[in-house]
């Protein structure tokens, strides 16, 4: 059993992944037939790098440092939607929360993933300015991550043309601005932080 463990291992699966996600809150997975309906409806899978169907997928086969990787449940909203309408009752938003907490652990430990420097940007620049800056997001969170050189440059040419579109049609400006009352939202981020670190 512990040789056939190992050699999984070796072919970069890790069988108690699963197991590791279930730990940490995300109950069901072993009930999915793959319908989709999760991935149909979810109102933040055009940002995904994996769809909510993938994603369960792909902790099932224990593909770990795929997982840990992805940016999927960094944008997940947490509305809940998936969960509420799967048929199998498998608790997609508890899943993504289970693994971006496992996510930001390992981050710790191994440099940041994509999903841990997407998220650290976003509540950097948020705290900020009290709203987002997608332009400022995109550079902070991939030169942030751990991924080579070579990556970071292909996947911002990549994401040349799509920022021009939405540039074109005025979905962000090109200056940061600041809310008029940052203090306040300062001040969650800081309440935040400190029912954090009673935890
Ligand atoms: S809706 Fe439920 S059963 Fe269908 S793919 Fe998503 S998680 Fe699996
Ligand atoms: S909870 Fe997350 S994964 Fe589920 S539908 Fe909402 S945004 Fe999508």
């Amino acid at each position: 059993m512990e040789d056939s463990y190992n050699k999984t291992a070796i072919n970069g699966l890790d069988p108690k992944f699963k197991f590791e996600v279930i730990q940490a809150g995300g109950e069901g997975l072993s009930a999915c037939y793959q319908c989709g309906t999760c991935t149909g409806g979810c109102p933040s899978v055009e940002d995904m790098d994996y769809t909510p169907r993938q994603i369960i997928r792909m902790v099932s086969f224990g593909m770990r440092e795929k997982v840990l990787n992805a940016t999927a449940p960094f944008i997940c909203a947490s509305c809940y939607l998936c969960q509420m309408r799967c048929p199998r009752d498998v608790k997609i938003t508890d899943i993504m929360a289970a693994i971006k907490s496992i996510s930001i652990k390992y981050s710790n430990s191994s440099g940041n993933t994509r999903g841990q420097a997407f998220y650290t940007s976003f509540n950097e620049i948020v705290y900020n300015l009290g709203r987002l800056f997608e332009p400022m997001l995109m550079l902070k969170a991939t030169f942030r991550s751990k991924e080579s050189f070579g990556y970071k440059i292909k996947y911002l040419t990549k994401s040349v043309p799509l920022g021009i579109e939405f540039i074109k049609h005025r979905k962000f400006s090109m200056k940061p601005k600041k809310v008029e009352s940052i203090e306040e939202v300062q001040k969650i981020y800081e309440n935040v932080r400190k029912m954090e670190a009673k935890e």
